[in-house]
């Protein structure tokens, strides 16, 4: 890790941290209560650690796999890092992503809802869950349909899965701020008090109507599609942007 790799990452980290201040402050909220969630899926430990030595500590990932692959060796270097799932979960690797992230942003569905449940029986430990709810009814999206959120909710409360609140990915190409906006309103009815919502190209946006956990990645790592340090022309590239989304 180069002394330019940590000022590089320390310059973006306090960028982005006076953006998120200054849409705090238009909403009259402090930016302390907005947590930063640097979604570092696609990118190596080299890239990660000069984000960790600028002092960010909660990532987020996701795919199971690659988290297990990456994390472990990472969280021994460095102390109190916390790990967020935001991607689409499988039942079947419930039990693994219970004992690797420390809060869940994906919970949509009640056969996944049982599966978490069965995995942190077992583990005998809670992980804090986000319920993902498919805002702009995207067929190919993940997500709890809106109208089953209520449900899922209460379905959750009872089987004991402490709930922090409600996260979405709005429709690409298009305002993200009316559903942002129904997002806060369902919330509010569910009595949740966090948002998960709002990435690299709407995140002031998302803290202006709510948002309390932003998911930043590009902003912070840089374009997914193009590597922002050089890869030898051995196709590493091509293989990273398959697995990019
Ligand atoms: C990749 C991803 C992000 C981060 O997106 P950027 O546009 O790179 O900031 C946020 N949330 C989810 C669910 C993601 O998959």
């Amino acid at each position: 890790m180069t002394t330019d790799s940590i000022i590089d990452a320390a310059r973006r980290l306090a960028t982005l941290r006076e953006s998120i201040d200054r849409a705090a402050r238009l909403t009259d909220r402090s930016a302390a209560d907005i947590n930063l969630i640097a979604v570092s899926k696609t990118h190596d430990a080299d890239a990660i650690r000069p984000l960790i030595q600028a002092g960010q500590r909660v990532f987020g990932e996701n795919r199971v796999q690659e988290s297990q692959d990456k994390w472990p060796a990472l969280r021994e270097e460095h102390a109190g890092i916390a790990l967020h799932l935001v991607g689409q979960l499988q039942s079947n690797k419930a039990a693994e992503a219970v004992a690797l992230f420390d809060a869940i942003h994906s919970l949509d569905r009640p056969s996944l809802l049982s599966a978490l449940v069965k995995a942190m029986d077992a583990a005998g430990k809670r992980v804090p869950c986000f319920i993902q709810v498919n805002i702009g009814a995207e067929e190919q999206k993940g997500g709890c349909p809106i109208a089953q959120t209520p449900a899922l909710v209460a379905a959750a409360r009872a089987a004991d899965i402490p709930l922090l609140g409600l996260m979405c990915v709005p429709p690409a190409d298009i305002e993200a701020a009316p559903f942002f906006a129904l997002l806060a309103k369902m919330a509010r009815e569910e009595g949740l008090p966090r948002l998960s919502m709002g990435m690299s190209g709407d995140y002031e946006t998302a803290i202006m109507l709510g948002a309390t956990d932003i998911r930043v990645g590009t902003a912070l790592f840089g374009d997914r599609t193009a590597p922002a340090r050089p890869v030898p022309a051995s196709g590493r590239g091509m293989l990273r942007n398959s697995r990019a989304k």
